[in-house]
């Protein structure tokens, strides 16, 4: 946990945010209502979020479980809803599933059977997104694009799941123009998807991608959710994804 973020710092950062998706969706002829601000509050205390809600934002998107059972515990995302946008393990669904209102990081059939499992055990469908590995980096979670078709198939003969579409995460290292470029391929990825599973499901109008260094690019490319952290919040200390 780092320091608690006032509401003055966050609300400023919410509109100097929501001014630059403003005008990344008008050079792209896109209407900005269509476009999500995710809260990546990772490492934020339950007072930051609880914050950052009364300065607007309404999802927020936590990455590690221990620390999204313990903001659900302390009532701190109440006015908003959650999504799950980190490495999930299957043998932590239970702490996930029904508990948020998206898991965006679904890269496998086994997690994906896991989280319907669990679903169909407390009785509701839940909403996911496939994570798509862009970059093809070995280090990273993610679905490989060539498995993401089998994947959103596999997610339809699922009675407890609910498709709504792709995330990304491009490389760490990538330039401007290699994002450019990673985000069109995400976004043909999704058209894909949406049309070889037939009558262009409704419920898949999702496509998350776009953080701090890179969301008026990822709009730019079709997003529709971008998830913001260091831009709201400020810098955080290092980040072990697995710690
Ligand atoms: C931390 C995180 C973000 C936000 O990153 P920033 O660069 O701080 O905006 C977005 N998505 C995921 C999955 C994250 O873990």
């Amino acid at each position: 946990m780092i320091e608690t973020k006032s509401y003055e710092t966050i609300a400023a950062n919410v509109a100097a945010v929501r001014e630059t998706m403003g005008q990344a969706a008008q050079r792209a002829g896109r209407d900005p209502a269509e476009i999500t601000l995710v809260a990546a509050t990772k490492v934020q205390t339950s007072e930051t979020i609880r914050n950052a809600i009364r300065a607007g934002i309404t999802v927020c998107g936590e990455n590690r479980v221990q620390e999204l059972v313990a903001h659900l515990e302390d009532n701190a995302y109440e006015g908003a809803r959650v999504h799950f946008i980190g490495h999930l393990q299957t043998n932590k669904v239970k702490f996930v599933v029904g508990k948020v209102d998206m898991i965006e990081s679904i890269d496998s059939v086994r997690l994906m059977d896991a989280v319907e499992k669990q679903a169909a055990k407390v009785g509701v469908t839940q909403d996911i997104l496939l994570e798509v590995n862009i970059g093809d980096e070995e280090s990273k979670g993610g679905a490989s694009r060539q498995e993401i078709l089998e994947l959103a198939q596999h997610a339809l003969q699922c009675p407890h799941l609910r498709l709504r579409g792709l995330m990304c995460i491009p490389p760490a290292a990538a330039t401007d123009e290699e994002n450019r470029a990673f985000f069109q391929e995400t976004y043909q990825l999704f058209v894909d998807m949406k049309e070889k599973l037939g009558d262009n499901d409704p419920n898949i109008d999702c496509l998350s991608m776009g953080m701090s260094g890179d969301y008026p690019l990822a709009i730019e490319g079709g997003s529709t959710m971008v998830r913001v952290g260091t831009a709201l919040f400020g810098a955080r200390p290092p980040w072990h994804p697995q710690g």
